[in-house]
């Protein structure tokens, strides 16, 4: 064959026609072919990775899944259990064919029920982290009907869909955590919540999320461009935890208690209730009691409760985890090539005063933080190449002002 007869084995183009024409053994590609062949291996790989999901899943199973959030999370044994089977569950349903008998397996969205800074949201950022899908933590307390001041429910899924760098399919499968769920309760079952109005409208519009819909979701949020165009998302497939801290709920599940104790006298005064740890009775009728509206409730069906952080477990939170506090700054020391090291009696004094102030295991960041500040300011430029931070190192670096600082952040 003469040369200039030469031609793309694709699209068919002469040799002249084309940049580049490549021989392979009795066919020849052109540089344009090259390009869009290239583009649709691209496109192909991006297909796969959801396949990512059922390799994780195969490879773990609610047993294992515990295992991963013990690596993360201290305690809280029974929302780790709860929250293992929901999330296999949950990503079962999904991944299972289309089958013809009838049996739809139901969204297992979950609430947990804990004070703040028991790790709701830890538990949320860890599940995602493991199965690799994106997350999007929202405040329901931004949240109000379409037309209020604030944000419309629909911006969860632009979260969320930012969160997945705005890949449809990824987003589709993804985690949304909505904090501070208690705070739309409705007011008129709960003195102690001062806002409503939106509440229970709120409320409505967020069941059709949590039941799965397709929702037109303006990609970049708000409501300012009424031309953005919309990006249709279907919530059938995203996982929804919500979490709250439900404060005064134990009057209600007290309440309860006794009344059922009344009732039927004879089993209940069998059971001892420990009424310092009345969470874990915690029923779905309880949340109703305390202002979320029966259908929310039916969408939320996994129900579980955090344990509140005693002074064992903060102690723990601040060395055991995968990532805990002080190997983190173990870690940032080691980077100027300091020895970092601190003493039994210095971790139980900064979990002291973590107790003492009520600061919770988020005030554990902070008040190392505020001990460690002037060490990372001077040692990397000094010759001193070892920190040991002793109780008294510790005292010392934690005056009164700095602790009615930290007081008033937490
Ligand atoms: P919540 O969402 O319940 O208010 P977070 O998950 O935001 O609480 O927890 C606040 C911080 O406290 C987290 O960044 C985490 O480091 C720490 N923390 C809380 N509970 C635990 C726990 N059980 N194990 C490890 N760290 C925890």
């Amino acid at each position: 064959m003469a040369k200039e007869e030469l031609e793309c084995s694709f699209c068919g183009r002469k040799k002249p026609e084309t940049n580049l024409l490549i021989a392979g053994l009795d066919a020849h590609i052109c540089d344009r072919c090259i390009e869009q062949a290239h583009g649709i291996v691209i496109e192909e790989s991006k297909q796969t990775d959801s396949s990512d999901l059922s390799a994780e899943l195969k490879l773990r199973k609610p047993q294992q899944i515990k295992e991963f959030l013990d690596e993360y999370i201290i305690g809280q044994d029974m929302t780790k259990k709860v929250m293992s089977v929901a999330v296999y569950n949950h990503y079962k349903r999904l991944l299972q064919p289309p089958t013809n008998d009838d049996i739809e397996i139901q969204k297992s969205n979950i609430i947990m029920v804990g004070q703040t800074g028991t790790g709701k949201t830890l538990m949320a950022k860890t599940v995602a982290r493991m199965l690799n899908v994106p997350l999007a933590i929202v405040d329901a307390t931004v949240l109000t009907e379409a037309g209020y001041v604030g944000e419309d429910v629909e911006s969860i899924l632009t979260r969320l869909l930012q969160a997945a760098d705005y890949s449809l399919e990824k987003a589709e499968k993804g985690i949304v955590f909505i904090d501070e769920i208690d705070k739309i309760a409705r007011k008129s079952d709960n003195p102690s919540i001062t806002r409503d109005v939106s509440g229970e409208g709120v409320q409505q519009a967020l069941l059709k999320l949590l039941e799965g819909t397709v929702v037109n979701v303006p990609p970049k949020g708000g409501r300012k461009h009424p031309d953005q165009k919309f990006i249709e998302v279907n919530t059938e497939n995203i996982l929804f935890i919500a979490g709250g801290a439900f404060d005064g709920i134990d009057r209600v599940i007290s309440k309860r208690l006794n009344m059922q104790a009344v009732g039927y006298s004879a089993s209940m005064s069998d059971d001892v209730v420990d009424q310092n740890h009345l969470l874990q009775y915690i029923i779905p009728k309880d949340l109703k009691d305390f202002g979320l509206i029966p259908e929310i409730i039916g969408r939320l069906p996994v129900l579980t409760y955090m344990d509140p952080l005693d002074a064992k477990t903060l102690r723990a939170i601040l060395t055991e985890p995968k990532n805990a506090i002080i190997k983190q700054y173990k870690k940032l020391f080691a980077m100027d090539k300091i020895e970092f090291t601190i003493t039994d009696g210095a971790l139980d004094f900064i979990v002291g005063k973590a107790i003492e102030y009520k600061l919770g295991a988020r005030g554990l960041r902070s008040l190392c933080e505020e001990i460690l500040t002037d060490a990372m300011f001077e040692l990397p430029s000094s010759d001193e190449k070892k920190l040991n931070v002793t109780k008294m190192y510790a005292e010392g670096k934690l005056t009164k002002t700095t602790i009615k600082k930290l007081k008033a952040v937490s």
